[in-house]
């Protein structure tokens, strides 16, 4: 028989990619509440940005909700999602005295107190951020209407009417691109020179380190597949950075059977990376494709160690054993 050589490929694998410490804390909530609970365990919002993620935890028991109307029964916990939520949420689920656990990513919740604080010290807050994002609906939502300006682009900076005699702070979005929101930054600060800001940045760690990764990885390969959903903000703008930094090919998939096969013809080094809601599982399942094809050789780049652990929701610690 012929023996069919396959052409060689070398993947180069970023690192740090997948999962950050607020996604696996979520996902896990979800996990221990089923299994101190039994299902079904309601899930306000897809728990993280991930198909995968959301199905797996379906076939658990989790249900999954738009909002708490949707919550038929006092007696189960339901859950809410990593982006956080507007305060209108646990209000209504103490009025209805739902059994609510909250799996907030801290690094979230560290943005809500921060625009609280603004707000006290009677402060404008401007919020950088994507409209319709569950992010951006959830700071918005921890203060009145009117105390927070959506700031998505340069032009809003530009065309930004502030309250008069107001100080003014900013917050922004955890997961936006580190370049683009610098630059929104310094614009504002151009305009606004007392603007008050974040004392750590808004963006988080696993935020920055991915997109650094996908910095140092983008100039070095043919093209770049980032393992994600659509819907994910970070997955998003890891394509985007990969793109600026003259990757010819960024691509966003979710799964293998996504791949443009087309594209990838003559590419000899292709660099992947995962953003913070994909499982690893998914990049392994991709890797495995690629074998199918080339004659791969893998090499990790990395360009941070990661070591953040967020304890679950105090709801679903171990609690310990009663003493009689
Ligand atoms: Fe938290 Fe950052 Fe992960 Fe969002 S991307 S869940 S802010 S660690």
């Amino acid at each position: 028989a012929k023996r069919v050589t396959k052409p060689p490929l070398d993947i180069l694998l970023c690192a740090p990619r997948g999962f950050c410490a607020g996604v696996v804390r979520a996902i896990d909530a979800v996990e221990k509440a089923l299994t101190l609970h039994g299902a079904p365990v309601y899930v306000r919002h897809e728990i993280v940005h991930n198909k995968y993620v959301v199905e797996s935890l379906k076939r658990k028991g989790a249900v999954f909700v738009a909002e708490l109307s949707e919550v038929p029964d006092t007696t189960r916990p339901v859950i809410f999602s990593a982006h956080g939520v507007p305060k209108s949420v646990p209000a209504e689920a103490d009025q209805r005295a739902l059994f609510a656990i909250d799996a907030t990513c801290p690094l979230v919740t560290k943005v809500h107190r921060e625009a609280e604080v603004h707000h006290k010290r009677g402060r404008h807050i401007l919020l950088v951020g994507h409209a319709g994002h569950p992010e951006v609906i959830g700071t918005m939502g921890q203060l009145p209407p009117g105390a927070i300006t959506l700031i998505e682009t340069l032009d809003d900076v530009a065309t930004l009417v502030p309250p008069e005699g107001v100080p003014l702070a900013y917050v922004t979005q955890t997961t936006l691109s580190v370049d683009d929101t610098r630059g929104i930054v310094e614009a504002l600060q151009a305009r606004f020179p007392a603007l008050i800001a974040p004392h750590k940045e808004d963006i988080c760690y696993a935020t920055t380190n991915r997109q650094e990764a996908v910095k140092r990885v983008a100039p070095l390969v043919d093209g770049l597949l980032v393992v994600g959903s659509p819907n994910s903000s970070n997955s998003q703008r890891l394509r985007e950075v990969a793109e600026r930094a003259g990757c010819p090919h960024a691509r966003l998939v979710l799964r293998t059977d996504e791949i443009d096969w087309s594209i990838f013809s003559d590419i000899r080094r292709l660099g992947i990376t995962a953003g913070a809601s994909a499982p690893e599982v998914l990049v392994e399942e991709i890797i495995d494709a690629f074998a199918e094809r080339y004659e791969v050789r893998v090499e990790t780049v990395s360009t941070a160690d990661e070591s953040v652990f967020f304890p679950l929701p105090r709801e679903l610690r171990d609690q310990p054993a009663p003493t009689a």
